[in-house]
């Protein structure tokens, strides 16, 4: 299991959003999951989840409490990190529609389209093939959702909606995805990220 092989715990981002329920579904697999809102806490982490909530604010508090900076630099330096929805959008190189000034973390070389299906559809849910995670459809709840407007030459799609549009990335250790699957019970990029996790064995 990880937590036991993994020697450092693995960290959620805890400053907004449903950090809660990715510590819920990290321990329910086994990791020793903790909260990490400050500089010292990413020192203590073998991988990392960005959960959703807003982008704007979480590039805000991440700057603020000053664990923005020691997060670059550990992605920089191979951590693994999986973000969802808007820790997609933090982990993403490039932001289309973000609010004035807003800035993110980056790592993915993709342009991120923030709330990319419009106010009028804040919420749907889809079954999605991801292949590199089975045959198996994988049901997907998306909420104010991104989309990828843009992968490129580093990073490569890992599933799209029907009309082409991509909603999963991956690129070395890091990983993102525009939907939720912390809030479904499909938890296979949870334990694709942990096997990741405990493969780098990574520690600043
Ligand atoms: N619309 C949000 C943002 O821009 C993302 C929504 C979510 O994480 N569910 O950050």
């Amino acid at each position: 299991m990880a937590g036991s092989g993994t020697g450092a715990p693995v960290g959620v981002l805890a400053l907004q959003g449903d950090f809660r329920e990715h510590i819920r579904v990290l321990a329910s697999l086994g990791a020793d999951a903790v909260p990490v809102r400050r500089a010292e806490d990413v020192r203590a982490i073998s991988g990392l989840v960005i959960p959703g909530g807003e982008s704007s604010v979480m590039d805000k508090l991440s700057r603020a409490f000053g664990v923005a900076e020691p997060l670059q630099e550990a992605i920089a330096d191979g951590m693994p990190v999986y973000g969802t929805c808007a820790g997609l959008i933090m982990l993403s190189d490039r932001i289309v529609d973000g609010i004035a000034g807003q800035q993110s973390l980056g790592g993915l070389d993709i342009a991120v389209r923030r709330n990319a299906f419009g106010p009028q559809t804040e919420s749907f849910e889809v079954d999605l093939d991801v292949p590199k995670l089975g045959e198996v459809p994988m049901h997907a709840v998306f909420i104010r959702a991104p989309v990828v407007d843009e992968v490129g030459e580093k990073a490569s799609a890992m599933s799209t909606l029907d009309d082409g549009r991509v909603v999963a990335v991956e690129q070395g250790n890091l990983l993102g995805t525009s939907f939720h699957p912390e809030i479904t019970n499909d938890y296979r990029f949870h334990e694709y990220f942990l096997e990741r996790v405990r493969r780098v064995g990574y520690s600043s």
